[in-house]
């Protein structure tokens, strides 16, 4: 599998150089030049309530194709099993009612959905350097909203050829990913905070990626940069799997006839989550919509409701903050699917995202919208509607979800009720559950009980006398564990703490 960049103006890269290089040299995204079919019709059902690792390799293999077939199998064998994610299936299905399913993605050692691709992408890097036979040192540079830091650092601390630094928004994380980031161990790892938000942290990294004198000093001392962003294709494509296992495992349960339609509903900010939902569709699992899910930074709602995306407006910060993002990244590679797969063409991506930069807006064509708004279903809620949801799901069947996954599930309720895109009548909705309750403690327990304990290691104790769920490792012990990254910065102090790491 060969991919292009979104903006139409760099050459096409194997897999191993996309992975490796992370953002096209024109500044797009890497896509794979086809989506293969080979989930549709009975295909769709395959080993259904096989185990995910299997899935994941069946999905993984087509994209991957450059990587040898045993390197693959062993690295998703590294990956997923019991002691990288604390759940015998790695990612598991929990039924609320006939018709919601809520897939919890945060078995892992963060308790983030991130973790399911950043456990496995460090063995694509290692992979893509053997590979190309490539002896450089990789830096890999992280903007994070608080989630894919730590699950990135995880994922990479003490690999052998790799440095990991990763920035995010100072004061705008909970104080549980802030320690989660804070205390992180391992030689190769560096944490800073940037005093702004998340996408000045973004903007900061993609400013580094594309100097270009930057870039050759690095590569003078043989370091090459490379992302454990959703930006890279070695984020999105793992992801795909856990929908295609879902899917099956609702075939096995009974809750879906095998070929029959399901809706998917994320909970979505950088729209990788979302998107990978999207390539299973593309594939041929039959998914019918997919639920675009925000909270008050509703900026893709307005997208796929005028064709508009429209930056000038004001930023919310929010109780789902890994949801806290104006500039939707993986959206790009969304539409250039959308457009027809040339991005250099005429009034599409290179076009859009030239006009974004010089204006902060850019508009897509009528038709164009109303098609993504046949696939694509958006929809927003408030802060109340996300605190009244996460107590009556918990009063209402004894579950516990955190606040990106209540965004969800409100989002979800709106569109089953009568007018909604899914209506009262549709089939099977997965919900996409991205983060354990217990690291967005805090917020979760004043949903429930109206309590606000000062102190977050407090809430998380009465969270677990009132519910009775045991606490996820990522937050047991932490409070314990010395801090060892503790540099603020600002935005434009980025760029030093990448020059000091040559010298
Ligand atoms: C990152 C994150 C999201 C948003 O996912 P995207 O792929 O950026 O759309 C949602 N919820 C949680 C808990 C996250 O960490």
């Amino acid at each position: 599998m060969r991919y292009l960049s979104t903006r139409g103006a760099a050459p096409a890269a194997s897999a191993a150089e996309a992975i490796l290089r992370g953002i096209a040299p024109d500044g797009g995204l890497y896509v794979p030049e086809a989506v293969l079919p080979v989930l549709s019709g009975e295909a769709a059902r395959g080993a259904a309530g096989g185990p995910f690792p299997e899935t994941s390799l069946e999905v993984l293999t087509p994209y991957l194709a450059d990587f040898p077939g045993p390197v693959l199998a062993d690295a998703v064998a590294r990956a997923y099993n019991a002691s990288t994610f604390d759940h015998p299936e790695v990612v598991s299905l929990r039924s609320l009612d006939a018709r919601r399913h809520v897939l919890e993605l945060w078995h892992g050692p963060t308790a983030a959905f991130k973790d399911v691709a950043l456990q496995i992408m460090p063995f694509f890097i290692a992979a893509a350097k053997a590979v190309r036979n490539d002896r450089t040192h990789t830096l890999i540079l992280v903007a994070t909203s608080g989630d894919t830091g730590k699950a990135a650092l995880e994922g990479f601390r003490d690999r052998p050829g790799v440095s990991i630094v990763v920035f995010y928004p100072h004061g705008g994380v909970s104080e549980v990913q802030r320690l989660q980031m804070a205390t992180t161990e391992g030689a190769n790892t560096r944490v800073v905070a940037v005093r702004g938000n998340f996408d000045d942290c973004q903007t900061g990294v993609k400013a580094l990626f594309n100097d270009a004198a930057l870039r050759e000093r690095l590569a003078a001392k043989g370091i090459a940069f490379s992302s454990a962003n959703s930006i890279n294709w070695g984020r999105l494509c793992p992801q795909i799997a856990y929908y295609v296992h879902a899917y099956r495992t609702l075939v096995a349960r009974g809750a879906v006839a095998a070929g029959g339609p399901v809706d998917l509903c994320v909970p979505t900010g950088n729209f990788g989550n979302i998107l990978a939902g999207w390539y299973a569709r593309a594939m041929g699992l039959p998914v019918r919509r997919l639920v675009c899910a925000s909270n008050r930074n509703n900026i893709l709602t307005d997208f796929f409701r005028t064709g508009a995306y429209d930056l000038r407006r004001e930023f919310h910060r929010t109780s789902s903050p890994s949801m806290d993002i104006l500039i939707s990244s993986n959206l790009e590679r969304f539409l250039f699917h959308a457009a027809g797969g040339d991005g250099a063409a005429a009034g599409t991506v290179r076009g859009w995202f030239d006009e974004l930069r010089r204006t902060e807006r850019f508009a897509v064509a009528e038709p164009l919208r109303r098609d993504m708004a046949a696939v694509v279903a958006p929809g927003w809620v408030d802060e109340p509607r996300v605190f009244e949801t996460i107590r009556r799901v918990f009063r209402g069947t004894g579950y516990l979800v955190d606040t990106h996954t209540a965004v969800a599930l409100a989002v979800c309720e709106d569109q089953m009720a009568a007018g909604g895109a899914l209506g009262p009548d549709g089939p099977p909705v997965i919900v996409a559950s991205t983060a354990s309750p217990y690291k967005f403690a805090g917020d979760v327990l004043a949903a429930v009980t109206g309590e606000r304990p000062d102190d977050e290691f407090a809430a998380i104790e009465r969270l677990r006398q009132v519910s009775g769920v045991p606490v996820h490792r990522a937050v047991r012990g932490l409070r314990e564990k010395p801090e060892r990254h503790t540099r603020v910065t600002d935005i434009a102090g980025m760029r030093d703490v990448v020059e000091e790491m040559l010298s």
